[in-house]
């Protein structure tokens, strides 16, 4: 049976559903179709992981569902975006911005970029619970002292009035966490939290954002290309590769044997596997250009069990055998099990 919606097969209703999304950018050299069929979905309460190498339409995607796409030269041109049930590719800009902050919230790799640096963080929390829980100056500030100490920033009455530029780079993520949770969302969003924060720092975001959700009972959506990030937080997790879903699992099934080739090529690439001695194995090539995507299987001329089949025919997602709801879109799913 192919899977059109993909993913976890519980019958409760999910927070958020994308079924068969495409984000293509029209530019003279070409469409790029960076988004181009991605279907998943988040229940209440649980992280979902996106896996993938840069290029293969996560971030894309994670903007697609806040509709902060450039646009042009970007543009939604298929699928459908459901967030409680509804489409939010119906919903105003108006209606937008209100769930943007209110409802889905997002961070991002690198802090500096999201802030402002010409207001204190106070003052950017302040704003955001003034504009979208229509507090007073006092409640608000009040809010903010009390957002800081609940991302663990030291001295938050004192912090409040400081500016970006005078926090460390965790400081500044904690902060940012901070703004995301300050109005309660549903869904929070998180685009490479950690990435650009030493490997102490990130373990302290990770749980951070672990405590934050299991406390609020919020979704995560984790986008990063770390799969060591993935195993810590993640409930599900759904690979990536030039645009499309390649492979959906429990984290436990995709640590325990991952079924997609591509899947296995990003496993073999982690340093904790590698065989003493031995130089990393990595996957030969590189992600295509999305205005340049092969025929067949776009994965096949890195793929070290290709057929012709695979350059010629497109594989659906498909379920596995003998699972309940694990999908994977490839010809020879048998060859790759032995990988
Ligand atoms: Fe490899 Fe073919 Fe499977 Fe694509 S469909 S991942 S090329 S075996």
């Amino acid at each position: 049976m192919k899977s059109d919606s993909l993913g976890s097969p519980s019958k409760e209703e999910p927070l958020l559903e994308l079924k068969s999304l495409q984000t293509h950018f029209f530019s003279d050299e070409g469409t790029a179709r960076a988004v181009d069929g991605v279907s998943y979905k988040i229940l209440p309460g649980e992280t979902l992981g996106v896996v993938g190498e840069s290029g293969s339409g996560k971030s894309v995607t994670a903007l697609s569902v806040m509709q902060l796409v450039p646009q042009p030269p970007g543009k939604i041109v298929g699928g459908e975006i459901l967030f409680k049930g509804q489409s939010l590719l119906n919903k105003t800009e108006d209606e937008m911005r209100k769930i943007r902050g209110n409802e889905i919230a997002m961070i991002f790799q690198e802090p500096m970029t999201a802030l402002n640096p010409v207001y204190t963080v106070g003052d950017q929390i302040i704003e955001t619970v003034r504009v979208h829980r229509g507090l007073d100056k006092d409640e608000a500030r009040a809010h903010a002292i009390h957002m800081l100490t609940i991302v663990g920033i030291p001295s938050p009455e004192t912090r409040v009035d400081e500016y970006p530029h005078q926090l460390s780079g965790g400081m500044r993520q904690r902060v940012m966490i901070a703004i995301a949770m300050s109005c309660d969302p549903s869904l929070l969003i998180a685009d490479e939290p950690t990435t650009a924060l030493d490997v102490t720092i990130q373990a302290q975001i990770l749980d951070l954002i672990r405590n934050l959700q299991k406390k609020a009972g919020m979704s995560v959506l984790l986008i990063t290309h770390d799969l060591a990030v993935v195993a810590e937080v993640a409930h599900h997790v759904a690979v990536m590769y030039a645009g499309k879903v390649v492979e959906y699992a429990t984290v436990e099934e995709l640590f325990d044997k991952p079924a997609h080739p591509y899947s296995h090529g990003l496993f073999k690439s982690l340093p904790d596997l590698a065989v003493d001695g031995e130089p990393l194995a990595t996957i030969p090539g590189m992600v295509p250009p999305a205005t340049r995507f092969p025929s067949g299987c776009r994965f096949h001329p890195r793929c070290s069990i290709a057929t012709d089949k695979c350059k010629t025919e497109e594989p659906q997602l498909d379920y596995l055998e003998g699972n309940t709801g694990r999908t994977a879109a490839c010809h020879h799913i048998d060859e790759a099990a032995k990988l």
